[in-house]
């Protein structure tokens, strides 16, 4: 039998509130999970699982994504298959499901990456209707952020942004086929069109015949070690936990603060990181295991 398996994480910032992150995680991978045990494409179940996610409000994804310096939401998603195929969406706003989008890219577009008004309209060109991200918690956490920050914009925005809350999936499905996603609200505070790491390929998202991958983390040192490709390469020779292990050592020897998840073509899987904490959860072959 083919191993199914379905990986998630809440982001490498920490744990507060565990009750409900673990609540959504272990919600967001039954999802997923249902559909590769109806024989439903990987594809399918990460998407939908990181629907779930976008939709909990506690992760840093979809509605209840951190606002950036100037009180705008702007999230970046991505999708990468096995074979190749890759679509993601930068900066854009007001959408419920950014990763709903970066599968549109992927599969309605020559491109990989569209980005602010252009991934917009792209996005309403495909009926995805307008929806306000912002929740009332997130409003009051930037209000409180942004008085801390007063002046010396970047030392101490470089401490803030600690709070990482992205939300990855990678899941392998009855083919043996693997796909990884990952979305996000960026970094607390950041200037308006910056970029992170999860809609740029190889660094938040990767995935080949070898393994998938999602990271989450401090996003300009995972753009510039491009972390997720590099795991998926050490899966060329190395199982996933190994891989996971060599790609996070590399990570805190070039002080690049991240989580990884992962899964190899055998269906084993990888969670690290080598920040304070990572909220997880996956269930294989019918077994969930979660970090609550
Ligand atoms: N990697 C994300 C970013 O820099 C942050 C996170 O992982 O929460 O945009």
């Amino acid at each position: 039998m083919k191993n199914l398996v379905i990986i998630a994480n809440g982001g490498a910032g920490g744990i507060n509130f565990p009750h409900r992150r673990a609540q959504g995680l272990k919600k967001a991978v039954s999802v997923g999970y249902e559909i590769l045990k109806n024989g439903g494409s990987s594809i399918d179940a990460v998407e939908q699982a990181i629907m779930v996610l976008e939709d909990t409000t506690i992760f840093n994804a979809g509605t209840g994504s951190t606002l950036g310096l100037t009180g705008e939401v702007e999230m970046d998603a991505s999708i990468m298959t096995a074979d190749g195929n890759y679509g993601a969406v930068a900066a854009i706003k007001n959408v419920r499901y950014p990763i709903q989008v970066a599968r549109l890219v992927m599969e309605k577009t020559d491109h990989l990456l569209l980005c602010g008004d252009g991934a917009l309209k792209f996005a309403r060109l495909c009926g995805i209707k307008y929806h306000n991200p912002k929740t009332k918690e997130k409003i009051r956490m930037w209000e409180r952020a942004k008085n801390r920050l007063k002046s010396d914009y970047f030392p101490k925005l470089y401490k803030l942004k600690e709070l990482y809350e992205t939300v990855g999936v990678v899941a392998m499905d009855t083919n043996g086929f693997i796909t990884a996603g990952t979305s996000t609200g960026g970094i607390s505070l950041h200037l308006p069109g910056r970029v992170g790491d999860t809609p740029i390929i190889g660094a938040g998202t990767y995935a080949n015949k070898y393994g998938g991958v999602s990271t989450t983390g401090h996003g300009e040192m995972i753009m510039k070690t491009l972390l997720a490709f590099r795991t998926v390469a050490y899966m060329e020779k190395y199982s996933a936990p190994v891989a996971g292990k060599m790609a996070i050592d590399y990570a805190t020897r070039v002080k690049c603060r991240a989580g990884i998840i992962g899964i190899d073509r055998e269906g084993k899987i990888l969670c690290v990181n080598n920040t304070e904490a990572m909220s997880w959860c996956y269930i294989k072959n019918g077994t969930m295991k979660s970090f609550y």
